[in-house]
């Protein structure tokens, strides 16, 4: 109750005045430049092109998601009705009863599969990969100069033999440090006075520091958040422009998690993870009933986790297509804006418009729709490699003369479909989420 009334109290942080202020205002500058509405300024330098594009969209996931969700709810329901005799559940015993499910269904520890992620394999099986996929090599270089003696600085070079440029990795937690995992550049891409500039590229993460009777050992979550940043990497390090302002990472917003979700995906295939994950003592592959189980968790409750994605969405999405300013309470505008995509009871003083920072503090204003646009794209991209086989060189290089050498230099959809050779549909996304009902 604390967190859900963030700026929602009666007291000198309430938020209430300062979001109507705030999205008024945007609305009057959309109207100086000519626009009827923020999202309609917003979205012409998206992916996504409008707000009637975005709202088909999200009408669509919740379509394709509410079947599911409601039956999730009442499994949870159910749940907490034999364990504790709970008659109703609210929002706040969601994840306690989630969580208990899901280990009944699958027993299933996020602890278990460490051993069997050495940072050390890891990130060769990640260079692997795209070897496998591109033919790049990586070679440590310690002359190149650091930030930090930890980290790890290597030449990336292209299957030809040219070089593509340095790529250094700071993979663990010291003093001083932000939390987290992120692609960053110290130099970007770009060709200047008739030279081609390589990019130098970093990736920062925060994993368990190796000790002396252990590596540094990994969570599958953190295996996907390396292969994510790679991704990222990738798009940076392939980069084949004219200008750095569209160079690597430089594109529409809605387009940008693209190149790093598609690889996530490779942890998810068993062909992968054998190439490289073993457990640290015994040096025995991950089991396959546990991979298995890995793919099945990825569904488990998708339908509900979609609905509250597509409920944040929404709520961007009033707020950023308001013709005229707003005068309603928020409460009122709020409840309106995600009716479509209540499971739970609502409670009275509970609101989430009002600590939105994503849209009022960050710069996600009528963007947050991005995250399940871009998994739309991952999953829909993806299938081209599942058809064509993982490690299939015809596809990763189509994908990377298409997608990940272009950055911003072309729109993304002509991008995309120049790749896919069609628009993206919704569909893998749904299969893969366990969503798509026939
Ligand atoms: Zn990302």
């Amino acid at each position: 109750m604390a967190m859900g009334s963030r700026g929602y109290k009666n007291n000198q942080y309430c938020n209430l005045d300062i979001i109507k202020k705030i999205a008024n205002l945007r609305l009057k500058k959309a109207n100086l430049l000519g626009y009827s509405t923020h999202a309609e300024l917003v979205l012409t330098d998206r992916m996504a092109e409008n707000p009637d594009k975005v709202n088909k969209f999200l009408k669509k996931l919740v379509s394709a998601a509410k079947p599911v969700a409601i039956k999730e709810t009442q499994d949870i329901k159910n749940l907490a009705k034999s364990e504790d005799k709970l008659s109703d559940i609210q929002y706040w015993d969601w994840s306690y009863y989630s969580e208990k499910l899901k280990k009944k269904k699958y027993d299933f520890n996020e602890e278990d599969l460490r051993p069997f992620f050495n940072l050390e394999y890891v990130k060769k099986g990640i260079f692997l990969l795209s070897e496998w996929l591109w033919g790049l090599t990586f070679k440590k270089n310690k002359k190149i100069q650091v930030y930090h003696s930890e980290v790890e600085p290597y030449e990336v070079y292209d299957a030809d033999g040219s070089f593509l440029g340095v790529l250094y990795l700071d993979f663990f937690p010291r003093e001083g440090k932000n939390d987290g995992a992120w692609m960053t550049n110290f130099r970007e891409q770009e060709v200047c006075c008739g030279k081609d500039i390589r990019p130098h590229v970093s990736l920062v993460f925060n994993f368990n520091r190796p000790t002396e009777s252990k590596p540094s050992l990994l969570t599958f979550s953190e295996l996907t958040t390396f292969l994510h940043e790679f991704g990222h990497a990738l798009h940076g390090l392939m980069s084949d422009v004219k200008y750095v302002s569209l160079s690597g990472t430089n594109v529409y917003r809605d387009f940008v998690e693209l190149p790093s979700q598609i690889i996530e995906n490779w942890a998810y295939e068993k062909e992968f993870l054998d190439t490289f994950a073993r457990h640290y003592i015994t040096g025995e592959t991950i089991p396959d009933h546990i991979i298995e189980k890995i793919v099945a968790i990825r569904k488990f409750n998708s339908g509900y986790h979609t609905m509250r994605q597509a409920g944040f969405s929404f709520i961007d999405m009033a707020w950023h297509t308001i013709k005229t300013p707003i005068d309603e309470h928020p409460k009122e505008f709020e409840k309106k804006a995600k009716s479509v995509i209540s499971l739970l009871p609502e409670p009275e003083n509970i609101l989430i418009s009002p600590s939105f920072s994503h849209i009022f503090a960050g710069g996600y204003s009528a963007g947050y729709y991005g995250y399940k646009w871009a998994e739309v794209l991952d999953a829909d991209a993806y299938k081209v490699f599942k058809e064509n086989g993982i490690f299939d060189h015809k596809t990763a290089n189509s994908f990377r003369e298409n997608i990940l050498s272009k950055g911003g230099a072309e729109h993304p959809m002509r991008l995309y479909k120049k790749f896919r050779g069609k628009e993206p549909s919704i569909k893998s996304m749904l299969i893969r989420d366990g969503l798509f009902i026939k």
